[in-house]
């Protein structure tokens, strides 16, 4: 009975076919969509306790011509997997550091921090594109933050090691995205040269009742501040989230409360703006 009752719900699960055409179709898509320049862009600020903005992440965006708006939880994967992660990651990239030599024009001093996808960041040559696109923009190498997560150093800690101070060399700094999520075991925090880690939305979401989540997040900020790491408190949407963080020595938040991610040169028009006010 219990082999049936298997393949029972095997039988109305989508076929296998189905499913890796729908994949290959997507795949085309991505494919097409950096051929023909469907990516934009977006900043989502991150802010000091003032609420000044001194930072942004750098969100990629997809608008497809029937698909509409493809978020990026539903193609990054693919793109991780088919490799097609290099050229959209590299468009990222030169994207960024173009605001972010714009910036310094315009006389924006914002930092500009950019997802690097574990493969992305294994490329053989990475290191080398990273040089060239800094150059090639003519921005501020110390204004490019790099958010890796831990998962990077999983497969080959010594190699990822080898790599971030080689890129750190150039003047990039290093932020682990997602912090306290992964698999990895805290050691790395002290070899490699990091600048910042930015705690979890998923810390965040149950501040300030859940206590789990307020003494996680106080032991991050104080490992953090024992080490001299920057924190970023990601994924702040309620006052009472900014008033806890603030009250425990968090100096930079970044959250739907404080602004949503918009196209980069929405938000920083608006900064240069405010800055000549
Ligand atoms: P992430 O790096 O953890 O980025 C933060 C995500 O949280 C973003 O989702 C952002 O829009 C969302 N977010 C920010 N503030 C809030 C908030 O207050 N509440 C809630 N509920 N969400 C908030 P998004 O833009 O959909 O990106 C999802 C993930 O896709 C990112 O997670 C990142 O892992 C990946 N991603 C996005 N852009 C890139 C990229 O250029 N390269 C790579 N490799 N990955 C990217
Ligand atoms: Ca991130
Ligand atoms: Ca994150
Ligand atoms: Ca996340």
């Amino acid at each position: 009975a219990k082999a049936e009752g298997r393949s029972t719900v095997r039988f109305f699960e989508p076929s296998m076919q189905a499913e890796s055409e729908a994949r290959l179709a997507l795949e085309a898509d991505l494919r097409e969509a950096l051929q023909t320049g469907q990516f934009r862009l977006y900043l989502q600020p991150q802010c000091d306790p003032l609420g000044r903005v001194v930072g942004a992440e750098a969100l990629l965006r997809w608008q497809h011509p029937k698909r509409g708006w493809v978020p990026p939880a539903a193609f990054i994967w693919l793109a991780e997997s088919s490799g097609l992660i290099d050229d959209i990651g590299q468009w990222v990239l030169g994207e960024a550091t173009q605001w972010l030599a714009r910036c310094d024009e315009l006389g924006v001093p914002l930092r500009i921090a950019v997802n690097i996808s574990p493969r992305q960041f294994m490329q053989p040559d990475f290191p080398q594109r990273v040089r060239q696109t800094l150059a090639h923009s003519g921005a501020d190498a110390g204004r490019l933050v790099l958010e890796i997560t831990e998962n990077v150093l999983l497969h080959d800690p010594a190699q990822a090691a080898a790599r971030m101070i080689e890129l750190k060399a150039l003047g990039v700094r290093f932020s682990i995205d997602d912090f306290g999520t992964g698999y990895s075991s805290l050691a790395y925090l002290k070899r490699l040269p990091l600048s910042e880690i930015k705690i979890d939305r998923s810390f965040i979401a149950g501040l300030p009742d859940d206590s789990n989540d307020a003494a996680l997040t106080k032991a991050i900020l104080l490992l953090a501040q024992e080490m001299e790491l920057e924190v970023v408190a990601e994924g702040v949407e309620t006052e009472s989230q900014l008033e806890w963080l603030r009250t425990h020595g968090c100096r930079t938040i970044q959250g739907y409360l404080l602004g949503r991610p918009e196209p980069a040169g929405d938000l920083i028009e608006r900064l240069q703006r405010a800055s000549t006010d």
